[in-house]
């Protein structure tokens, strides 16, 4: 426990993040100051452990370095962002908590990754101080989505440790049909089938239907439109495997942008 600070034994929420553009980091919006809320809301983490949706590999790898770099992992963006560092330590002991709570699938430590900008463009509106130790999972591109919603359950016991586990990805993300005004990812307006999409995720989340949101393939058009690559969606899952029963979800950062994408975000606990 010897790099942890703050106080165990508190029982955090869960948190899935709508991370939207990268520019977020830098911007301030009411999607950043969304962010800002949500975090002094929260009991102060001892520690986050991030799954985003921009760290993909084959096995399940978790950061155990000391001091993870701030990855840039966009281009085109002004220098201004490309400059940002967001120096939050790491924490080998909550990697290797990670590998010992997941007692189905093998997780293994890496020294390889940092963080990407799914976690600290978000983070860094969250906690400016940089003050919170941050360790990051990655995504498995060999598993399935119920083993990504498998493996999300294993991570329970953290959040008694005073762990806040945050999903980073978005609910609805076509980057590939948006229509940005200008170079602004964040104008407001939704296509009618991206409304439909976010509508329908939320009505499945709302009832607790797991399996069809794991399943998302067969809720028709307007849901397959909206997640044409897995990557974003599944956050949403880690984050939804962790929910207790009858535990509330509040939503924020709740609307569309750039016509196919969602920020909506939710709090579980
Ligand atoms: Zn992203």
């Amino acid at each position: 426990m010897g790099d942890l600070w703050g106080s165990a034994g508190e029982l955090m929420p869960v948190l899935f993040v709508g991370h939207g553009s990268p520019m977020n980091a830098i911007e301030d919006n009411e999607f950043t100051r969304g962010f800002r809320r949500e975090a002094l809301a929260l009991p102060k983490p001892r520690a986050i452990l991030c799954v985003s949706a921009h760290w993909e590999t084959h096995g399940s790898l978790v950061t155990s370095m000391k001091k993870p770099s701030t990855i840039h992992d966009f281009y085109g963006f002004p220098r201004d962002l490309c400059d940002v560092e967001y120096p939050a330590p790491g924490s080998k002991w909550l990697a290797e908590e990670v590998v010992k709570t997941v007692s189905n699938q093998a997780v293994r430590l890496s020294e390889e990754w940092g963080l990407d900008h799914g976690c600290w463009a978000v983070f860094r509106r969250m906690y400016p101080e940089a003050d919170v130790l941050v360790v990051q999972l990655s995504l498995d591109r060999e598993k399935s989505h119920r083993d990504h919603y498998e493996l999300a359950k294993q991570l329970a016991p953290l959040g008694g440790e005073g762990v806040l586990i945050i999903g980073s990805g978005n609910m609805v993300h076509n980057l590939g049909l948006a229509e940005p005004r200008g170079e602004d990812f964040n104008a407001e307006f939704g296509f009618d089938w991206a409304i439909e999409a976010n509508d329908i995720l939320k009505r499945l989340i709302g009832e607790g239907n797991h399996d069809l949101l794991i399943e998302y393939l067969k809720l028709g058009r307007a849901v397959q439109l909206v997640v044409p690559t897995n990557e974003h969606y599944l956050l949403m899952l880690y984050a939804l495997a962790l929910r207790g029963e009858d535990e509330p979800i509040t939503y924020f950062n709740d609307k569309p942008v750039a016509g196919s994408l969602t920020m909506t975000s939710f709090r579980i606990g």
